[in-house]
């Protein structure tokens, strides 16, 4: 623990956003990043619980206390070996995990958390920013060649740590870009897209072939792939989106998310889509249906289309602007969350 006294003496401290008018202009982050010296500050707040609750919220149990400190000490090169010895892409988590290491920190019980995932991001940004991030080439082959089925995260995850331990390792994917869900899902606006190309090109480089535009079952056959590997990895991901059988589902206007956002995606990378198939938000009165994360991003989407009002409708009852920290606390709570794409404007039902 580098500072008994962190969390009494230094308040927590967060990335803000750039204004709305100015981030409704463009679909790249806008996220304003702290300093280099507040980063440290906020590490100095952690207090090495015991228990730490916040490793136990990670979902890939990130060693947190530990970084938090290191990087309270100034020691970021040691920070991000930490760090990457759980998570493989911390440019992504850093960015758009929801954080449920924050929700679980025991300093959320005074509603203070440690600013882990700014911490996380700054840690990443700066080891890229060093030239710390290398591809880890293996010493030794192992002769045994995996094939890897989609290149989401899970895929590029699985892929990485593979090669590394030697095996050759060959990611199919039946879209034309690599990435799955973060390169056609989330939108450009909370994640870049230069994130994953510069991914890619250290998994290359450790020796990880992409065969993008490879439909397994379709333009590949299974067969192929279990005369050729030792093993198949499946990361197809969950595509099927949840239908609404409800009168009128048939009309003109009515998407669902996936159809809607990956349109934006391939925009922004410098596709041109057909105007029979673009679906645009500008001018309309758009209804979101769904008051989830997905929701979220179609009403960020909608604004920079320039929509003429935006509208979100959720089933739930509306959940409570505050938790009962007694009842929640360390879990994940049920609460009336506001993304920033609540903030540039809609309405919620
Ligand atoms: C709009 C949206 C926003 C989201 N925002 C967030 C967020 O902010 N934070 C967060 O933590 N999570 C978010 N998520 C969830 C997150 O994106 C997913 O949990 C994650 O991408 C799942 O990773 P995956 O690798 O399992 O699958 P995917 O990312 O879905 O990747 C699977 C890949 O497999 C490919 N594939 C499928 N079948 C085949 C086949 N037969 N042959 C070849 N390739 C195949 C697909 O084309 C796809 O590229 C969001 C999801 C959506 C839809
Ligand atoms: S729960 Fe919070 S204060 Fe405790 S070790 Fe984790 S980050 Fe630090």
């Amino acid at each position: 623990m580098g500072k008994p006294t962190g969390f009494m003496e230094i308040s927590r401290q967060d990335r803000r956003y750039k204004l709305v008018a100015d981030r409704l202009q463009h679909y790249q982050e806008f996220v304003v990043p702290l300093t280099e010296e507040e980063v440290s500050r906020q590490g100095a707040r952690c207090m090495d619980c015991g228990i730490p609750y916040c490793h136990q919220g990670c979902p890939v149990n990130n060693i947190i206390p530990d970084w938090n400190d290191l990087v309270y000490q100034g020691n970021w090169r040691e920070a991000i070996e930490v760090l990457h010895s759980t998570n493989n892409f911390p440019e992504f988590t850093g960015r758009i995990c929801p954080a449920p290491c924050e929700a679980a920190c025991t300093l959320n019980l005074t509603d203070e958390p440690v600013t882990i995932k700014t911490i996380e991001c700054s840690i990443i940004d700066k080891a890229w920013e060093m030239g710390w991030v290398k591809p880890l080439i293996p010493q030794h082959r192992t002769g045994k060649k995996v094939a890897v089925v989609g290149s989401g995260p899970a895929g590029l995850a699985c892929a990485q740590q593979l090669a590394r331990v030697g095996h050759s390792v060959v990611v199919y994917e039946k879209a034309d870009r690599i990435g799955g869900l973060l390169r056609y899902g989330i939108p450009d606006f909370k994640m870049e897209k230069h994130l994953i190309d510069r991914r890619i090109a250290q998994m290359q480089a450790e020796g990880v072939v992409f065969r993008p535009n490879s439909h397994i079952g379709r333009d590949v056959p299974v067969q192929k792939l279990l005369d050729n590997y030792d093993a198949v990895i499946l990361a197809g991901g969950a595509e099927k989106p949840r239908d609404l059988n409800v009168p009128g589902r048939e009309l003109n206007g009515v998407h669902f998310a996936m159809e809607f956002l990956p349109q934006q995606n391939r925009r922004v990378a410098g596709d041109t889509l057909s105007d029979d198939t673009s679906i645009w938000a500008t001018g309309k009165h758009v209804i979101v249906i769904g008051g989830g994360d997905t929701g979220s991003d179609c009403i960020g989407t909608s604004a920079r289309h320039g929509a003429a009002s935006i509208t979100q409708l959720e089933i739930l009852p509306k959940p409570p602007e505050k938790e009962k920290k007694e009842v929640t606390w360390p879990n994940w709570p049920n609460k009336l969350r506001t993304s920033s794409s609540h903030e540039e404007g809609c309405e919620r039902f």
